[in-house]
């Protein structure tokens, strides 16, 4: 059987906070006198209902956990343990997803917010060899205005190298705001070449992909899982080319499938949908990338030419530099290539050198954000 930890493969969805390890977790919170709820620390996954009271509660908890960093050498740490961890599962690009603005007054700004974040992508793809980008995303619990900002700031530092922002997108509680209002800042953000990768269908049916669809216009779909309840939205996705984050044990855990049996993976990628597995927020759902691909090869019986598939998918998906793509695309063909009954080589290890290529490219030159819009004050939501 061939090591799926050494198969390369894209990481495009994981939340910068959701990303953290619970150890580090509990150090934090003991290092700035914060109690934390037990369940946080508890051995078992999250599981809520997949209902408002079901968000609220994982709301709460994931709350709970970002108010334990609490400025640059934490933020700086939990980039560096995100990209370590994913490296040790045989991912060569991460896309990770931060809303800059509940760590902005700890560090002057929501600038210097996510100039942090950028530095420590840059310096932990250098380190470890995983080519890391970032996506800004706003927030539906917030007005559509500050998604604006938030755009206007991620796109002055667009580009495709380490350390560079990619990608902007909108998460939290689909049920709450109205998604056309968003319809400004995604146009912000794609006039400037950034994809659009907003969450939805997970939590709203294809109703609401159909909604998204409509109005953000996205590259990709968090989660979007929720589209195989009905063909025709299905092949709408698929004929718009929009690629799926799915998010297996994130569905789960929240209530939106009972088991890892019902999550629509085979529907999906056999409607032809572009599919990349996601691990969401490990923190609270116990399971990170290499979690998701053994799942397809257990659960769903994915054979090696099909996991192999599914990689690439994820590679497709990004929003790698052509190089990067290439490297990694190679990387998933000598995998499948590999005597699957010889022992686990480092085939999916990527090469620090190219991940360093295309570093420092590109500094914001465009008009500055709105200062005061830097003031923000900390607050509970995703
Ligand atoms: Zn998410």
């Amino acid at each position: 059987m061939r090591d799926l930890a050494a198969l390369p493969k894209a990481h495009l969805h994981l939340h910068f906070t959701g990303s953290m390890r619970r150890t580090t977790l509990a150090e934090l919170a003991d290092r700035h006198g914060i109690r934390l709820p037990a369940v946080l620390l508890d051995a078992d996954p999250l599981h809520v209902p997949a209902d408002e009271r079901g968000w609220f509660r994982f709301q709460r908890l994931y709350d709970a956990a970002r108010a334990c960093v609490r400025g640059e050498d934490d933020m700086r740490r939990v980039v560096t343990e995100a990209v370590e961890d994913d490296a040790a599962e045989g991912s060569g690009r991460l896309e990770i997803q931060v809303d800059p603005t509940s760590y902005a007054p700890f560090v002057g700004g929501l600038t210097p917010a996510l100039e942090i974040v950028l530095d420590a992508a840059r310096e932990a793809s250098l380190a470890t060899g995983v080519d890391v980008g970032v996506v800004v995303a706003a927030s539906r619990m917030r007005h559509p205005l500050d998604a604006r900002t938030l755009a206007r700031l991620a796109v002055r530092h667009a580009g495709d190298g380490p350390g560079e922002v990619v990608g902007f997108g909108l998460s939290n509680d689909e049920r709450r705001g109205d998604t056309s209002a968003f319809a400004s800042a995604f146009a912000i953000a794609r006039r400037a070449g950034l994809a659009a990768v907003p969450h939805g269908g997970e939590l709203l049916g294809p109703a609401h992909v159909e909604d998204v669809l409509e109005h953000l216009h996205p590259d990709r779909l968090g989660h979007g899982v929720r589209s195989a309840e009905d063909p025709r939205v299905l092949d709408r996705v698929v004929d718009e080319g929009v690629a799926l984050e799915v998010c297996p044990a994130s569905n789960v855990s929240l209530g939106v499938y009972r088991s890892d049996a019902d999550v629509p993976l085979r529907t999906l990628v056999e409607a032809g949908a572009r599919v990349a597995l996601g691990a969401d927020d490990p923190l609270l759902f116990h399971a990170r990338l290499l979690a998701q691909y053994e799942a397809a090869r257990t659960v769903h019986g994915f054979s090696d030419a099909e996991l192999a598939a599914l990689a690439r998918s994820s590679v497709v998906a990004s929003r790698a530099s052509d190089g990067v793509r290439s490297r990694l695309l190679a990387g998933v063909d000598a995998w499948l290539a590999q005597d699957p009954a010889a022992a686990p080589t480092a085939a999916g290890a990527p090469a620090g050198a190219d991940a360093a290529a295309g570093a420092g490219a590109a500094e914001g030159t465009a008009a500055d954000v709105d200062r005061a819009s830097d003031a923000v004050d900390v607050d509970v939501r995703g």
